[in-house]
């Protein structure tokens, strides 16, 4: 591939090295318009033990490729990436929704992912007592595939392609058939500075994630997404006893304190709920609220959700795109239902759209539901939140750790020692204080419970890709 073949209008699947067409294509839908996109091709059985074959060829001599120059390579990449970042942005308001700032925040944290990964190495320990020297080495794991969500197409995916190929394995990515575009368009581009088979993308229908589960000659799955399909995955890759890292759903809590300013947090707090129409892993997803402050930090929540500017996510004046596809619009619809039905309070109703096209939700905030409703228990990803009283710190702790999730939390206090020390308490991978989820290539992503095994990112997240190989030298 030169780099003058390389346009945002025609997309690839990538095997061996080789950009592939196909005999069958899918089509994504804008989902501000719902007009359809690009052309996707399909990939085949066929691809699918090419690239596998490929991905193993090349490790033979990629796993033993120097870190310098892995390093090389991956820093060749990124200044070829930066290039296309605007392009990247338009794709990613394309195909999820997103408005321009954060489609643009999405395209640059990729460079963050890149610096991040540039400065890590592989840790080696060496322990020498009166017998023998214990040498521990980190080796790469072999041929990965990568399955990834809708929500973060770029991010998610190179998060996990930057921690495969650094370790030395290879890596073989299938993004989600809802947005498949922007990762087909990354390892197009990384095939400039890659050996054939190092880095790959299949896009594909139904059969292709089981397929890459089940196949003997792919040693570890990494997986971004629901739990549901995280836990088919686990049993799936017992078979050929693979590896998995699994980074799937929460339902985050927020406990916000009576100490707090309550414009400002609540104004926080909402951003971190509506963030990307609520459609991200680690956006809040319950909000606990001191008895003192409750009624005027919900005031406050409810003005400060109403100024959200809803409409199409190319539009200058939009704050909050549609969700991204109809099928999520749809699930959240049913929780909007479920609380109409069940007689809950909307602090914030609902509001309907006039046009016809558009997978559009507006925010809407529930007052005080019961603990055991569904848009408490489940994880709503959408723009509908609860708000919930509190007033004795042991059972609010005891309420927002009463679930099978475990992803993120945020706690809200003027007292950072203190906030510390509830944080400390509550079983879940990240915990943000006097912050929404703003995350950062330099921490861990992880879950606990049902919310994920292992973790991405970090300095140690790059340890998942590897075997531990201890060598006992007696002298
Ligand atoms: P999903 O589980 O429906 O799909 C994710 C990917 O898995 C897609 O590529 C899909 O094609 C593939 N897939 C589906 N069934 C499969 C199977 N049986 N075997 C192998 N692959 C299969 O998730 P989604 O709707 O795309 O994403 C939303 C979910 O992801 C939410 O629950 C969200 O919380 C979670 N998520 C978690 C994180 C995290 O870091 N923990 C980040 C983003 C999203």
């Amino acid at each position: 591939m030169g780099s003058s073949d390389y346009t945002f209008e025609t997309f690839f699947n990538v095997v061996n090295g080789e950009c592939r067409s196909a005999f069958k294509f899918k089509y994504g839908t804008d989902p501000s318009t719902e007009k359809k996109l690009w052309d996707w091709p399909v990939a085949t059985t066929n691809d699918v033990e090419e690239a596998v074959q490929s991905a193993n060829d090349a490790f033979k001599v990629w796993s033993s490729t120097p870190i310098e120059e892995r390093v090389e390579k991956i820093s060749q990449w990124k200044e070829s990436y930066k290039g296309y970042c605007e392009n990247f942005t338009t794709l990613l308001m394309a195909e999820c929704g997103k408005t321009r700032a954060l489609a643009a925040g999405e395209a640059n944290e990729v460079i963050s992912l890149f610096d991040h990964h540039l400065q890590l190495r592989i840790p080696e320990e060496r322990i020498e007592d009166d017998h023998r020297i214990i040498t521990t080495r980190h080796v790469p794991v072999g041929v990965v595939a990568a399955i990834c969500p809708w929500n973060f197409p770029v991010v998610l995916s190179m998060g996990k392609i930057l921690a495969a190929v650094l370790s030395g394995c290879c890596i073989i990515v299938k993004p989600s058939p809802f947005t498949p575009y922007s990762a087909l368009k990354l390892v197009e581009l990384a095939q400039l500075f890659f050996p054939p088979g190092v880095i790959q993308v299949l896009g594909g229908e139904d059969f292709l994630g089981p397929a890459l589960v089940s196949h003997p000659n792919i040693h570890k799955i990494s997986f971004t997404g629901s739990s549901a399909t995280g836990k088919k995955i686990m049993q799936s890759a017992a078979g050929t006893m693979k590896r998995v890292t699994l980074e799937l759903g929460g339902n985050d809590p927020a406990i916000v304190f009576p100490n707090v300013d309550i414009e400002n947090t609540a104004s926080e707090v909402v951003q971190g709920c509506f963030v990307f129409s609520g459609q991200v892993c680690v956006a809040i997803k319950r909000v606990y609220v001191h008895e003192d402050i409750y009624q005027p930090f919900l005031d406050a929540m409810v003005k400060a959700a109403s100024m959200i500017q809803v409409g199409e996510a190319t539009n200058k004046s939009t704050t909050m795109g549609p969700m991204q596809n109809e099928m999520q619009r749809q699930r959240v619809q049913e929780l909007i239902a479920d609380t109409e039905v069940n007689g809950y309070t909307f602090a914030l109703p609902p509001r309907s759209f006039e046009s016809n096209s558009g997978y559009f939700l507006s925010p809407a905030i529930v007052d005080n539901p019961p603990e055991n409703s569904r848009i408490v228990v489940e994880e709503q990803f959408g723009p509908i939140i609860p708000v919930l009283k509190w007033s004795n710190e042991a059972d609010v702790i005891s309420r927002a750790n009463n679930t099978k999730s475990g992803l993120g939390a945020s706690i809200w206090n003027s007292d950072a020692t203190h906030a510390e020390q509830v944080g400390r308490q509550i079983q879940s991978g990240s915990v943000f204080i006097n912050s929404w989820a703003k995350t950062t290539p330099r921490g861990m992503l992880s879950g606990h419970k049902e919310s994920g095994i292992g973790g991405e990112w970090g300095s140690t997240g790059i340890l998942h890709y590897c075997n531990v190989q201890v060598m006992h030298d007696f002298k």
